[in-house]
This record gives C-alpha cells, sequence and structure tokens, in this order.
C-alpha cells in the first residue's frame, strides 16, 4: 500500500466535476476579478465565523503584511513572534521594515505564556499563531496585549474550522489572517488569503491597500499594492466551503483512528486534544526521539510524512537572532505529521497506524 502524505488529485470525482462545470461558467461569464464570487465567499466568511469584516486577498502570507500595514507598523517597530511557524509569520514583519522579536513556544508549538517579558518601548504587536490547528490561548493574550497597548494579529492560517467557546480563530485579534493555500482545511486550487476584523476603518484601509491605494478609480491616496484574490479561486472555495463540514468531519474520525491506535506507545506523545473544538485536525503531528528513524521506516513502508518544520525561524539565516528557544527547537527535533486529510481512508489511516505499532515493537 502507498499512502502519500497528501494528494489533492484525491479530491472525490464529484466535486471535481463540479469545479470543471464552475470553470466552464466562469469562462462563459468573463469575469477574472472582483465579482459575484468574490462577494459571495467573503460574506460567507462573515456569517460562518461571525466577524463583520473580512477581505478576501492573494494569500496568507499578503493578509498578514496587509495587516501590519494597516495597523502602520514599520521601521523603527518591534513585533512579537512564536520562534517555530511557517516563515510567513516573521516574514511579513521584515517585508514592513519592523524587528521580529521572537519568543519560545509551549510544549505543543503555541506561543509560551510569558511572552510578554518580550514586550519592550517599541513593541507594536504580536503575531499568536495558531500552530497545526490548535488554538492559541487568544484570551489572555488579548488581555494582556490591551493592556500593553499593543496590537494582536492573529495568524490562523492553519486554523480554518477551529473555535473556542463558539468563537472562530481569526476572529479574536485586532485583525485575524487567514490562508486558502491548497494544503489547508479550506484550500483553493492556487493562491487565495483573507484578513478578518470587526473594525471598520482597518477594514477600509486594507480593502485600500489590496487594490493599488485606490479609494475610487484612478484616485490613488496611498502606496498600495495589488493583493486581490483571483475570481477563479473564490469561486472554487465557494464550492470547497460547502463542503468543508464533511471534510472536517472526515478528518477527525481519521484522527480518532489514529488516536486509538497509537495510545498505548510510551515513546510516542500524541496531538491528545485533536478532537476537541479549538483544533481543526489540520496536521497530525506526534512526538518521539526517534523522530528521523520512524520517518525513514514508514517512508520504505510506503508512507509519507512531514516535518512542521525542521528549523525555527531565528536559526535561519535571514532571520538569525540568539536566544534559547528549547521547546520550538525540541518539535523541530522530534515532531512529525502523519497523513492526515479528508481523501484518505480508513484503511490507510489503520495501515500507517499499525506500521507505527511495528516500529516501536521491532
Ligand atoms: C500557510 C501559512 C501562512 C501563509 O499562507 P500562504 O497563503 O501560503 O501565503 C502563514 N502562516 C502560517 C502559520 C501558515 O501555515
Amino acid at each position: 500500500m502507498k499512502v502519500p502524505f497528501l494528494d489533492l488529485s484525491r479530491i472525490d470525482s464529484e466535486l471535481k466535476e463540479e469545479l470543471k462545470q464552475k470553470f466552464a461558467a466562469l469562462l462563459d461569464k468573463g469575469v477574472f476579478s472582483g465579482g459575484e464570487e468574490v462577494d459571495l465567499f467573503e460574506r460567507s466568511i462573515q456569517n460562518q465565523l461571525k466577524i463583520r469584516n473580512a477581505i478576501a486577498c492573494a494569500n496568507g502570507t499578503d493578509a498578514l503584511e496587509l495587516a501590519l500595514r494597516a495597523l502602520q507598523i514599520g521601521p523603527e517597530d518591534e513585533v512579537i513572534v512564536p520562534a517555530l511557524t511557517w516563515v510567513s509569520t516573521a516574514e511579513v514583519v521584515r517585508i514592513v521594515g519592523a524587528k521580529p522579536i521572537f519568543w519560545d513556544t509551549d510544549e505543543k508549538g503555541l506561543l509560551r505564556a510569558d511572552w510578554v517579558k518580550a514586550i519592550s518601548k517599541q513593541t507594536k504587536a504580536v503575531i499568536p499563531v495558531h500552530l497545526y490547528g490548535r488554538m492559541a490561548d487568544m484570551e489572555s493574550i488579548c488581555e494582556a496585549a490591551k493592556a500593553s497597548k499593543i496590537a494582536v494579529i492573529e495568524d490562523a492560517a492553519q486554523a480554518f474550522g477551529t473555535t473556542r467557546n463558539g468563537k472562530a480563530a481569526g476572529t479574536w485579534a485586532d485583525i485575524g489572517c487567514l490562508s486558502f493555500y491548497p494544503t489547508k482545511n479550506l484550500g483553493a486550487l492556487g493562491e487565495a488569503g483573507m484578513c478578518l476584523t470587526q473594525d471598520e476603518e482597518i477594514s477600509k484601509k486594507i480593502r485600500v491597500l489590496i487594490n493599488h491605494g485606490q479609494v475610487n478609480r484612478d484616485e490613488h491616496v496611498s502606496v498600495g499594492r495589488n493583493s486581490r484574490i483571483d475570481t477563479i479561486q473564490a469561486a472554487f472555495l465557494n464550492l470547497f466551503l460547502g463542503r468543508f463540514d464533511v471534510f472536517q468531519k472526515r478528518r477527525k474520525d481519521l484522527a480518532k483512528v489514529y488516536l486509538e491506535k497509537l495510545g498505548g506507545l510510551p515513546k510516542l506523545g500524541l496531538p491528545e486534544d485533536i478532537l476537541a473544538d479549538d483544533h481543526n485536525a489540520h496536521l497530525f503531528v506526534v512526538e518521539t526521539n526517534q523522530r528521523d528513524e520512524l520517518r525513514n521506516f514508514l517512508k520504505e513502508k510506503g508512507i509519507g510524512t512531514a516535518i512542521h518544520y525542521p528549523k525555527i525561524i531565528p536559526d535561519m539565516e535571514p532571520y538569525r537572532s540568539h536566544g534559547d528557544f528549547p521547546n520550538a527547537r525540541k518539535l523541530t527535533e522530534q515532531g512529525l505529521s502523519l497523513p492526515l486529510n479528508p481523501w484518505m481512508t480508513k484503511e490507510e489511516v489503520n495501515y500507517v497506524a499499525d506500521s507505527i505499532v511495528d516500529f516501536f515493537r521491532q
């Protein structure tokens, strides 16, 4: 049996047919930027996540950069960022000319609770990341940020579908950022992203920024950029959104199989809380000090895995920053993402789990 980590060519044939029809309809219509599909997508997200403003844009990295620019964060400013995340979170801080201040994560990869110690006079914002789809402690982060008069930008790129007390990831902070990169829980067939905010002024600013600083046709009031979403991607996302609950249920059902089968292994750490509402089961990350051996063993059995991520950001050349980041670093050494996606079968998950049991018994 071969189990790829993720193979997007496996999208259900019924859904593939709908996507093709949608593309054909758009081709006949001739609208490729803006239009009804984009409006519908934004309204659907607003309703589903209970947020006043949803501004679709070109990708999740742009969403984060737009958030920083809308908050007027730039040179001389500092932004607190977890040491372990996808590079975008730190990259955007540098793109706007500000300085990322890295802080360690907790053992599960979320910004460590004592991050407030990193606040200085220059600090303008903190960017908690809901790594692997599990929500950071937004109550206490927002409270501490408010007390220190700094902004919160939520990197919810991995957390579409994650909620706590009914409040969706991405709707807690001043600005929430989503990515619809194809591998995310809600993924386009290309690139797309979104900013979320309750604040009308911020929303207006972002809308102007994504469209060349243009408030009315040919009236440019600021230096913006082009970060509009493709109409075609918005249309595909509208279709995927209609399937989202079904896909989430499949993810959770499969994650449950992993938890049941792998529960008894003393040398393997599991994402115990992955079935809870505050986790969208984006990634199933196990931990073991035999990570590389396990990964090779599974590879020989035809099973694809991934590492999120093999390096902490402050160890990367462009972001080099000294400091101790023990929890984040441990995850880079011990974390292994098992295949988990709506296009896997129970048989495949059983095969992966059985293979892992074999590895630890050998
Ligand atoms: C995917 C991701 C992003 C960036 O999204 P893109 O749409 O790929 O630009 C940012 N932050 C995190 C944590 C991500 O996982």
